[in-house]
């Protein structure tokens, strides 16, 4: 009798996962399982690593899971603490031969792995987070170029586009017997409050968004709109079940090339691709240069920031009390949605490095609070971009506010919008 778990971490979907359906093939027994690590958990400037919003969906996501595999005759165990306190009580307590998972490319979550492996724990995971398969590569992904023009040049010149996403479980297995767990069980409760989002979680929400997004033929317009900042109309909005992996990005790219097979391809078609591909870019840098990425300097010769942390500005362009109106109208729309647009994300990032010269790592901190799409290879990869201590050729990416305002909000309406009414 082979007993396994299958351990969900940004992967709440049952449509292409690969892990999921090795774990399904491999297993009499499956028990489902997901581990919410960082709930309260302060972050090196103070902040909850995980605010209200980005609960919210998780919370939303993993309902949504629990219900499909409950249809499937199965379910969803929810528990708190760290994958190597849970997972070995778990495994132990089941006689499981194996924990499966994905696969997640970052310092933190590769340390867990590395861990329950020293523990002796079988922990199988498999790669399945990127549009494109690094396996087709025309070079090693640790080789990979280093700048996204010559990575895109090098994939399109191979003609790879997105790689096959595999489809659901046919069969799933049944769950162990649930008497040895005793009070493992008991599924975790968590302190909340109720907060509303602008977008539910869980893949048939992501399912349904996709669907109505290309019934309406946005892709057409997408790469005229992308720059805007207000509505949800002017980009696609697929980032927040992306980030939580209730659709995969291999799902996402098939179905554009779909829509360009039935209405022919456009800038919009393309331009989402290429936006995927900025995804999947900051994905695989992780393969190159791993911890690097998290180095205060990144991956430049250049000296550490030596200003000293100002915890007094820090909380002014968080709370968008900077008077400065355009990055506090930006500021207000993230702590009050979740959310910002790609632009906003760009002007208030170079305000808070190049302006404030704050240190960028502790911008990323609060995005990774309060982005319901946060992402750490995005976000990381972003911010470093931004403050030139990335791969960006130009060595970092200053914005003038006041340019940028003329550009983007010309009347002042989206300023108005977050300034009046989120004072
Ligand atoms: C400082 C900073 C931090 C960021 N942090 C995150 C993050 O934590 N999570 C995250 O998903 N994105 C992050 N981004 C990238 C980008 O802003 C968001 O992906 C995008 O705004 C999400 O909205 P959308 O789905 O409507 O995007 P669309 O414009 O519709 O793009 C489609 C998809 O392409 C991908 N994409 C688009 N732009 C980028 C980009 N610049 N980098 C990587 N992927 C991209 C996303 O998966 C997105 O869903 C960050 C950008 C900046 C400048």
């Amino acid at each position: 009798m082979s007993v396994l778990i299958y351990w969900f971490r940004n992967d709440l979907r049952l449509r292409d996962n690969p892990a999921l359906v090795q774990a399904c093939l491999n297993a009499d027994q499956l028990l489902p399982v997901y581990l919410h690590q960082s709930d309260g958990q302060l972050n090196a400037y103070g902040v909850e690593r995980a605010g209200g919003h980005r609960k919210q969906f998780l919370r939303d996501s993993l309902a949504d899971l629990k219900g499909q595999l409950q249809e499937l005759g199965s379910s969803l165990f929810e528990f708190t603490g760290h994958p190597n306190e849970v997972l070995p009580r778990l495994a132990k307590s089941l006689g499981a031969k194996a924990i499966y998972c994905e696969q997640i490319e970052a310092p933190e979550e590769l340390k867990q792995v590395a861990l329950l492996r020293k523990m002796g724990l079988d922990v199988q995971t498999f790669w399945q987070s990127s549009m494109l398969d690094p396996q087709y590569f025309p070079f090693e992904v640790q080789e990979m170029p280093d700048i996204f023009t010559e990575f895109r040049r090098a994939v399109e010149a191979a003609g790879l586009k997105f790689t096959n996403p595999v489809n659901t479980p046919e069969i799933f297995p049944s769950l162990p017997p649930m008497d040895d767990l005793g009070e493992l069980v008991a599924e975790a409760v968590l302190d909340h409050e109720q907060i509303q989002v602008d977008y539910l979680g869980g893949e048939s929400h992501a399912q349904a968004h996709l669907k109505q997004y290309l019934e309406r033929r946005l892709p057409d317009s997408y790469k005229k709109t992308r720059n805007q900042l207000i509505g949800q109309d002017y980009s696609s909005k697929f980032s927040p079940w992306l980030a939580l992996g209730c659709i995969s990005a291999r799902v996402l790219a098939g179905e554009i090339a779909a829509y360009e097979n039935r209405y022919g391809a456009n800038d919009g078609t393309y331009w989402l691709w290429f936006e995927l591909l900025w995804r999947d870019y900051f994905r695989f840098l992780h393969f190159k240069f791993g911890k690097r990425l998290y180095q205060a300097r990144g991956l430049s010769k250049l000296a550490e920031n030596v200003t000293p942390f100002d915890t007094v500005k820090f909380e002014q362009w968080c709370s968008g009390d900077t008077g400065e109106s355009l990055i506090d109208a930006g500021m207000r729309e993230l702590r009050a949605s979740g959310y910002l647009s790609n632009r906003m994300r760009q002007i208030v990032a170079s305000y808070w490095i190049y302006d404030l010269q704050g240190d960028w790592r502790a911008g990323a901190a609060w995005f990774e609070a309060q982005l319901i799409d946060y992402d750490v290879y995005s976000n990381q990869g972003n911010w470093l971009y931004i403050a030139g201590r990335g791969t960006d050729p130009r060595g970092g990416r200053p914005f003038n506010v006041i340019k940028q305002a003329q550009d983007h909000d010309p009347q002042a309406i989206y300023r108005r919008l977050w300034l009046e009414h989120n004072g």
